[in-house]
């Protein structure tokens, strides 16, 4: 039971994600669905077309018959003959018989038949028979045609008076096999002719789910682009922001009348630049590592708060410089299955975000556990993120763009870099922000069994 609602939620999920693909499933199924319906009500009325016609030639052939037993009924056994005759040359008909009064007047008797030896043979109709006997004495002038199983077919009886000869009757059975063998085989040259209408329905569905993936791969490879252009501009300038800063400083420097001090502190700022330069095309080549699945992760079991102190200690001096309270209190935390050095770059991204987005207030750290699970919260108090804008932040080169964050530096790799990482821990970062109060990331990683 649980393993169907499993399934059908997964079903539901799939369908969810993948429009295009119920749609043409859907059609895939409609669409013969409706041609075998539309052809099997053309067939059945044929059918019946068909049936009304043999109908009316069996109660034909038999009204031109009666006239002409009236006057051969005197001699039966050359109207038999005839009969056998008549037989003969039309297959379908399977039995032909004239019934008439015994000579006690009271029972029937088969008085002519295209089968010699049943004349005179005594002749007992079942109730239908003496029921459609008796109504057929009501209407001389025309046959009654009813249709029966016999033997296991169907078949025509036609039933009718022999005009001017008092109580005899003639009857004639005509086999609607051949009739229904042809309506059969036309039904399945009918099928036939559908299978390569189907197919190519089919194959216009096809072409057509094609379609919709391909303007839906459109619509993203454009967003794609749209990413990367401004990819492209973002890290020019962040490219050529330190590049330009490395210029002037080294033009500096090189001026003899420089102070040994002035010439140190050219160097530290050329060596922050230089950092600079280096933390963004290690991003970019951390984005290709993790796409490519080549990003290195040496596991081992730590305490994430030995890591979380380490990386608010580095950032203690940016924030004091902007005026802001970092603060995380420290406490022992269990184990968890973690690469020190890639934890330290999610915790750096996420405290460097707050510091970076962050104009005044605080960014705070928290850290606890449950015993399954270390919950880390990095909260600060700087613009917050709408809710259109969080559900594309882990997006690859998504920036938030707004008064505030316009005129800050950044490449909207972070976020994605830093959620694919702590995936690769098996864990999970969310967010959660109110826009001018403040924001929220949230990362949870699984505790280490047995170190609760
Ligand atoms: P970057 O900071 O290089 O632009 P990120 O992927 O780290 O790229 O962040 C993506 C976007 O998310 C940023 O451009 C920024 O607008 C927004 N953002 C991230 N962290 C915060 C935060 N703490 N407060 C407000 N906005 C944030």
């Amino acid at each position: 039971m649980k393993g169907i609602i499993e399934l059908v939620e997964r079903g539901t999920e799939f369908i969810k994600k993948n429009p295009q693909i119920s749609y043409t499933i859907l059609l895939t199924i409609l669409i013969p669905a409706a041609f075998i319906f539309t052809s099997e009500q053309f067939l059945s009325i044929a059918k019946e077309n068909q049936d009304r016609l043999e109908r009316g030639r069996v109660g034909a052939m038999l009204d031109a018959f009666a006239v002409l037993t009236r006057w051969r009924i005197v001699d039966v056994v050359s109207l038999s003959a005839d009969m056998r005759e008549l037989r003969e040359q039309n297959p379908s008909l399977v039995r032909l018989r004239v019934i008439g009064p015994s000579d006690d007047g009271v029972s029937r008797v088969i008085l002519a038949s295209a089968d010699q030896q049943e004349i005179g043979n005594p002749f007992n109709p079942d109730s239908t028979l003496s029921l459609i006997l008796s109504t057929a004495e009501k209407i001389p002038e025309q046959s009654i045609v009813t249709q029966v199983v016999e033997d296991g077919e169907r078949r025509w009886r036609a039933v009718r008076v022999v005009p001017g000869v008092q109580n005899t009757f003639l009857i004639a059975d005509v086999s609607m096999v051949q009739a229904d063998q042809e309506a059969e085989q036309a039904i399945r040259d009918a099928y036939l002719m559908l299978v390569p209408i189907v197919g190519l329905i089919l194959i216009l569905l096809a072409r057509h789910a094609k379609i919709i993936d391909y303007a839906s791969l459109y619509q993203r490879l454009a967003e794609v682009d749209r990413m990367k252009d401004d990819f492209v501009s973002m890290a020019a300038h962040e490219l050529r922001a330190p590049l330009s800063v490395i210029r002037g400083y080294v033009e500096m420097a090189q001026d003899p009348s420089v102070s040994v001090s002035q010439r140190q502190e050219f160097l530290s700022r050329i060596g922050a630049s230089a950092k600079q330069l280096n933390t963004l095309v290690e991003d970019i080549l951390d984005v290709s590592r993790l796409q490519e699945g080549r990003m290195a992760f040496s596991m081992r079991p730590i305490d994430p708060s030995q890591v979380i102190v380490e990386v608010v200690n580095a950032f203690m001096l940016s924030a004091k410089e902007k005026g802001l309270l970092l603060s995380y209190e420290a406490k022992t935390l269990p184990e968890v299955l973690l690469d020190p050095d890639r934890f330290r770059q999610v915790m750096t991204n996420l405290i460097g975000n707050a510091v970076k987005y962050t104009s005044h207030g605080s960014v705070t750290i928290s850290a606890e556990s449950d015993g399954v699970e270390v919950v880390i919260r990095v909260s600060d108090t700087g613009p917050g993120i709408s809710a259109q804008d969080q559900a594309k932040l882990f997006s690859k080169f998504y920036r938030v763009r707004n008064e505030t964050t316009r005129d800050i530096p950044g490449t909207g790799l972070g976020l994605w870099i830093t959620r694919e990482i702590v995936r690769q821990m098996k864990g999970e970062i969310s967010v959660e922000s109110i826009t001018g109060k403040g924001t929220d990331f949230i990362v949870r990683l699984p505790v280490l069994s047995g170190t609760a």
